[in-house]
């Protein structure tokens, strides 16, 4: 990417960033389609330069100066057909999760949840399934792709990560909905594999929207540098590869995108999302 272009991510980013200064509850609003978006601020997560050993030093001099990309944990609820449908859960209000707060400040209730997609089975994505091992969401449908469950089963993962997963799977598991990716699952969301960053680690496409998980970590370093990877990433030749994917179906097809770390509201429009064109 040039440095033309390397300006212009940094623009909108600042954009986003000013717009989260406004955006003070933690709640933004977005039309699209026939749907509603609304991004949830769960927490701040900023991201320190040492999660990324592969990038240059001058790289990450030029764009983290302060030594951390802007990040949060931001959570999206979509209002579509009468449905309250969430994808992933945050970090959960035992580790300072806000999305329980953010959600009535959007005027749902936890019970009026209707589905939750799952983009992985980490501890900041699924922490808030669960409250002192009850179930938060009582009457979701609890979506997640088969591949993921199976990567987290075997004996090579450590057992606290083992347990914690286990925990919530078992929790849900009368409205667990193990998935392949030839599925088109409920109000015409279609999963779409992204493995990497985790074993099934899945993007979902909902008509003009990408909601694209933790295909990135540090968007000012991300976007412009693909080839980084965060240590978060379990396979990072694959998270490679999903990232270049992602980036060219988003900015070729002219999506919104929605992504778990990029600083709150992690949204961009079709418009702000042509800084994945290659
Ligand atoms: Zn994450």
């Amino acid at each position: 990417m040039n440095k033309g272009k390397i300006l212009g991510v940094l623009q909108v980013l600042l954009l986003v960033l000013t717009i989260n200064i406004f955006a003070a509850d933690g709640t933004k609003k977005f039309l699209i389609d026939d749907f509603k978006l609304i991004a949830l601020l769960d927490g701040n997560n900023p991201m320190p330069a040492a999660l990324f050993s592969d990038a240059e030093p001058a790289v990450i001099a030029e764009l983290l100066p302060n030594g951390t990309a802007a990040a949060s944990v931001n959570v999206f609820l979509v209002q579509k057909d009468g449905k309250n449908i969430l994808f992933d859960a945050g970090n959960g209000a035992a580790h300072g999760g806000k999305l329980i707060e953010r959600l009535a400040d959007a005027g749902v209730k936890p019970e009026e949840i209707d589905m939750i997609f799952m983009t992985h089975l980490h501890p900041d994505h699924i922490g808030g399934l669960l409250n002192k091992g009850k179930v938060v969401f009582a009457n979701a449908e609890l979506y997640v792709a088969d591949a993921e469950c199976n990567g987290w089963s075997g004996d090579k993962v450590p057992a606290a990560m083992r347990n914690m997963i286990n925990g919530v799977l078992k929790a849900y598991s009368a409205k667990l909905h193990r998935f392949d990716f030839d599925e088109t699952l409920p109000c015409g969301i279609k999963p779409v594999a992204a493995f990497g960053h985790s074993a099934g680690h899945t993007v979902y496409e909902l008509g003009n929207l990408v909601v694209i998980g933790d295909v990135l970590h540090a968007a000012v370093l991300q976007i412009p540098h693909p080839e980084y990877c965060s240590r978060y990433d379990a396979n990072k030749k694959q998270s490679i590869e999903s990232r270049l994917k992602i980036y060219k179906y988003i900015a070729d097809n002219h999506k919104f995108t929605a992504a778990s770390h990029m600083p709150f509201p992690g949204v961009l429009t079709d418009k702000e999302s042509e800084i994945f064109k290659r």
